[in-house]
């Protein structure tokens, strides 16, 4: 679901320029953006895990200079590289300590490595929280002061910036507003962290699969289209079946209630972590974004689905915070990571007084 930005020309750009990385477990976006955080030229290569972090350093010290030279740039005119990866991690060190979605990466010193293999200085971050920073600068963020970004996906990645700056914390661990408890119940849902309780248990893609898996195995009387849907697809090779949370969607979309009601539940799900963060931050805006956002303001449904988050944070928040934050999707899609990344950058390279 990555949107094709509009490449600004070089004679339109303002200098400096500065290059974001998004780190991924299948593919590394490289964006070469401008001061003004408009993109001026943009690849992907595949990560390949397998063949190990100082293998994939190499590589996307190569993909930075081939994304600077189709800018029509020389490198001497980038002020600094944004890596955004996922975690976990150690900020302050620019090392990876134990990323989920990148085996046998463990205890890498990506950030000086991949500065290396560039050839300039490199600015490390969490994945969600260079997303996050992406919808500040650039995106349905831009009026903020400050923001929440939650990107639904297979887990939920958060990101919180206030001002300029990510909410990392002192460990490199904070922002992760998937992890909020939303159910103390000795026998609530098992997040992937192995915690029980968290948001992430009950309104990830993977959460919202489980839920559908359960429904259709216990309330086997009930009308849906949604189990021949499933069933169908389930015939299907493997690599071209569709998520099952994309087969609620266009299930609910066409009118089936059990698929409508699986996503509102998320909603309220979603809506309760949200509360939870509209009083312990007071943003501006909350933003929701990443693969599992049902078609967004361009669908029913998806418009059904915020609806319903507003609905259960103007029942649960306090009444000024109802009233006053912006709750909505995020514009950017998939190059929020990048252009976040290279925000992130940009601001290092500011605080630096503008040397590397
Ligand atoms: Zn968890």
């Amino acid at each position: 679901m990555s949107q094709t930005r509009q490449f600004i020309s070089l004679d339109q750009a303002q200098a400096p320029f500065f290059v974001g990385l998004d780190l991924g477990g299948t593919n590394i976006k490289v964006g070469v953006v401008d001061d003004g955080g408009r993109p001026l030229s943009w690849l992907s290569i595949p990560t390949d895990p397998d063949k190990g972090p100082e293998d994939a350093a190499a590589r996307m010290g190569q993909a930075v200079k081939q994304a600077v030279d189709q800018a029509g740039l020389e490198p001497s005119a980038v002020a600094r590289v944004g890596l955004g990866s996922p975690g976990t991690m150690d900020i302050p060190a620019g090392m990876l300590i134990e990323p989920v979605n990148l085996k046998g990466w463990d205890y890498f010193p990506i950030r000086d490595r991949v500065s290396h293999h560039a050839g300039l200085p490199v600015a490390f971050i969490n994945d969600a929280a260079a997303a996050a920073y992406g919808e500040y600068w650039i995106g349905a963020g831009r009026e903020f002061h400050s923001l929440v970004l939650f990107t639904l996906g297979t887990g939920i990645g958060c990101g919180i910036i206030i001002g300029d700056l990510s909410i990392d914390g002192e460990n490199s661990h904070g922002a992760e507003c998937g992890h909020l408890i939303i159910d103390y119940a000795e026998d609530a849902r098992l997040c992937g962290c192995g915690q029980p309780g968290h948001l992430e248990a009950y309104a990830s893609a993977t959460a919202l699969s489980r839920r559908a898996d359960e429904v259709l195995s216990t309330r086997l009387r009930e009308k849906t289209s949604l189990r021949q849907r499933i069933d169908q697809e389930q015939q299907k090779p493997e690599e071209d079946r569709r998520g099952v949370p994309e087969l609620v969607a266009a299930e609910a979309e066409a009118g089936d209630p059990l698929a409508m009601n699986l996503i509102l539940e998320t909603a309220r799900y979603l809506g309760i972590g949200i509360v939870n963060l509209m009083h312990t931050i007071d943003p501006n805006g909350v933003l929701l974004g990443g693969a599992m956002t049902f078609g967004g303001n361009d669908s029913e449904v998806g418009r059904k689905f915020l609806d319903r988050i507003k609905q259960e944070v103007n029942r649960r928040a306090f009444g000024v915070l109802a009233e006053r934050t912006t709750i909505d999707f995020a514009t950017l899609g998939g190059d929020a990571g990048y252009i976040g990344a290279a925000g992130i950058a940009r601001v290092e390279h500011r605080q630096k007084g503008g040397s590397p």
